[in-house]
Order: structure tokens, then C-alpha cells, then sequence
């Protein structure tokens, strides 16, 4: 099927165009620009920016792709999880085209089209199931087993508090660096921004690994959840104390974000692990934004290797929100003839994993 999908969850107003398995096009515009000043994704600056966004995104997948409105076979959009301002602008446009053209329209689950997406990715090997899925961003930490990508999800793990790239956001912050933050660490642990050029010790500063210390593993509720806050405010107690003691000990900020990305990178990639012993399942794949993370990739491919695990990791292009996601889900939902969502649905902003379709 030849399926537009529609993604206005957070800050990137997406349009993909999907032929089955086939990518077509992938239009992104994003408002981070206008949000950096203020630290952090602002809703209604979102919700302004797509509306003004969405239209011409809409026009430029099509010409891109050399496809007209009627040639579509369906029209797929994000209804969630997400901001809600913003993620109604995509759901309404989408409504519009639906009710323009007739097409059936399918209402998604943001996190399901993360997964999909591998599905168009020009290496893709297809989606292997069952498939542990690593999903970390800006908005969230979870840890999901996928039997199926539209009818067997399931939530083994998610974060208790701040989400991995919140948390890169907010040491960013308290280090002092711009937003996004995770670039920015990223930067900073390599040496970039402080001249040298000399890449921070990783091991310099031993920060807290959020909820995977032993005693939190003796609690099986705990094994796959995330904490992120500790580690922060661990941060923020080491930079505070030597900016009193400064000049006797010579911190590096590249330690200190080597040591911070390390804490945040082997929390991440133990509990993915953890679930692939657990369920026996030997695949994992990674999405969302914190994807972009160098050492991340690193160290998952690494302890991956050596557990005999096969991961995949999408183009980054496709690991952070888009269009693309939202079409290749479509595309498999339509192929599968489900029935379209009820055109009066509306958008949630804490939607399920496992409610991949609004029905
Ligand atoms: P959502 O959570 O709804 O998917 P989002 O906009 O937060 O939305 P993305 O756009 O996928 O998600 O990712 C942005 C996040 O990824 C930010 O928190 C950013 O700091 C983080 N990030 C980007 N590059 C890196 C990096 N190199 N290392 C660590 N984190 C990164
Ligand atoms: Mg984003
Ligand atoms: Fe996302």
C-alpha cells in the first residue's frame, strides 16, 4: 500500500510517504531552534510551529515522492504518546485529508512507528520478531518486547523519573551547555569544547547507575525500570564541590561528561540486556534520539557481540522522530486490512506501547 504518514508529537513536524516496505520520501522541519532559548521543548511553540509547518510538509512529501493525493491508499498519523497541543495539529490535518479524499485513516502509536520504522530502512533485514526494543529520547526510556509490531507489544521497562536524553538535557544544563544537551555531552566528553581536543576519562568520576546496584535487582519489579534523577543531582553535588574547591584538582569538564555519558550508557545497555536474557530473546533493536550517542552505539554493539545478540540500529535520520515511522506502520497496518480508526478519535498523551492502533 502507498500510505502518507503524519508526525507532530514534539518538536518535528514529519511527513513520510511509504510504498510497502519501500521509503519514498522523508520531509522533517523542526522548531528546536526556537526552543533552545528556553532550555527545552516549549508546547505551545510546538503546537504554533506545526501548524504553520504542516501544510507545506504535506506538499513537499508529495512532490518529492512524485505522488498525487488520490493515489494514496491510506493516510497514517501519531495520536499519540505526546504532547497533546502538538500532536493535535497532525491528527487535524490529518482528519482533514482523510475527509477530502476518502481515505481510511489509522490514528498510531508513536512508539510502535520508533520499531516500525525498520521496516523501510534501505538495509533493513526486515523486522525480525521477537525483537527487544531499546527505545531512548528526549520523552522517553523504555525497554519493550515486540511479538508483533501491531498486535503484541509489551512494556517490560520504562523510566521512574527523567528520560535518558532529559537526562543528557539537564546535566547539560548544570554543566553549563547549550540545549539539546546530548550533542552537546557528547562534545564536551571528546574534548571538543574545551580546546584540548583530548577526549575525557570515562572512569574519571564514578557516577550513580540509577536503579541496576544490587539491591534494586533483588527486586524484579525493579530489573528493567530506569532512573535517571540520582544521577543528576550526583552532577550537580561533584561540580558543586570543586567549583568550591577550585583550582586544587584540576577537573576537566570532559571527565566530567565522559564519566556522566558512561553512567547513563551502561545503565542503558545492562537492562537491554537483562531483558534479552530474561525473555530469551536474541535480537535488540534501537531507536529514538538518544540513538545519535556515539558510545552508546559502541558499547550496545559490544555487549551485544559478546552475548551473541543481533542488533539493529536504523539510520539515525530514522531513529529520531519522523514521518517515515508513522508512514511504515501505517503501511503495515494497511496491508494487514484493519479497520480504519473512528474518525471522531482524539489524541492521548500518555498512550500505551501496546495500543499500537486506535480502534
Ligand atoms: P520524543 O521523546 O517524543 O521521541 P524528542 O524530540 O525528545 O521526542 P528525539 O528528537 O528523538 O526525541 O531526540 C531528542 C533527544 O535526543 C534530546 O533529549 C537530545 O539531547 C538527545 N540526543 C541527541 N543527540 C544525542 C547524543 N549524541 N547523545 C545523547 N543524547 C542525544
Ligand atoms: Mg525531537
Ligand atoms: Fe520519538
Amino acid at each position: 500500500p502507498l500510505v502518507l504518514g503524519i508526525e507532530s508529537s514534539c518538536d518535528e513536524t514529519g511527513v513520510g510517504i511509504v510504498r510497502g516496505r519501500t521509503l519514498l520520501t522523508n520531509t522533517i522541519a523542526s522548531s528546536m531552534d526556537e526552543h533552545v532559548r528556553y532550555g527545552g521543548v516549549v508546547p505551545e511553540v510546538a503546537s504554533r510551529a506545526h501548524v504553520q509547518a504542516i501544510g507545506p510538509a504535506v506538499a513537499q512529501a508529495l512532490a518529492e515522492a512524485q505522488v498525487r493525493i488520490e493515489d494514496l491508499d491510506a493516510i497514517a498519523v501519531t495520536a499519540g504518546p505526546g504532547l497533546s497541543g502538538a500532536l493535535l495539529v497532525g491528527v487535524s490535518a490529518a482528519k482533514g485529508l482523510a475527509a477530502a479524499t476518502g481515505l481510511p485513516l489509522y490514528g498510531i502509536n508513536h512508539l510502535a512507528a520508533h520499531v516500525a520504522v525498520d521496516l523501510v530502512a534501505e538495509d533493513s533485514p526486515g523486522l525480525h520478531t521477537p525483537t527487544i526494543a531499546l527505545l531512548v529520547s528526549g520523552g522517553h526510556t523504555e525497554i519493550l518486547r515486540i511479538g508483533d509490531i501491531v498486535d503484541d507489544i509489551e512494556l517490560l521497562g520504562a523510566t521512574i523519573d527523567d528520560a535518558a536524553g532529559e537526562a543528557f538535557d539537564k546535566t547539560a544544563r548544570l554543566l553549563g551547555l547549550d540545549y539539546p544537551g546530548g550533542p552537546n555531552i557528547s562534545r564536551a566528553a571528546a574534548g571538543a569544547l574545551d580546546g584540548t581536543g583530548v577526549p575525557g576519562d570515562p572512569q574519571a568520576v564514578r557516577f550513580p547507575r540509577g536503579l541496576s546496584t544490587a539491591p534494586d535487582l533483588r527486586n524484579p519489579a525493579r530489573r528493567h525500570s530506569f532512573s535517571f534523577s540520582g544521577l543528576k543531582t550526583a552532577v550537580l553535588r561533584f561540580v558543586t564541590a570543586h567549583e568550591a574547591g577550585a583550582g586544587d584538582r584540576g577537573i576537566r569538564l570532559a571527565d566530567v561528561a565522559a564519566s556522566f555519558e558512561e553512567a547513563v550508557v551502561d545503565v542503558l545497555v545492562t537492562k537491554t540486556l537483562f531483558a534479552c536474557e530474561d525473555t530469551g530473546i536474541d535480537h535488540v533493536l534501537l531507536g529514538g534520539g538518544v540513538a545519535a550517542n556515539t558510545r552508546l552505539r559502541e558499547r550496545l554493539t559490544e555487549r551485544c557481540a559478546a552475548a551473541g545478540v543481533t542488533l539493529r540500529v536504523p539510520p539515525l535520520r530514522l531513529c529520531t522522530d519522523n514521518g517515515a515511522m508513522v508512514a511504515a506502520l501505517g503501511a503495515e497496518i494497511a496491508s494487514r486490512s484493519l479497520a480504519p480508526s473512528p474518525f471522531d478519535f482524539g489524541v492521548t498523551s500518555s498512550l500505551e506501547a501496546h495500543d499500537v492502533l486506535i480502534a
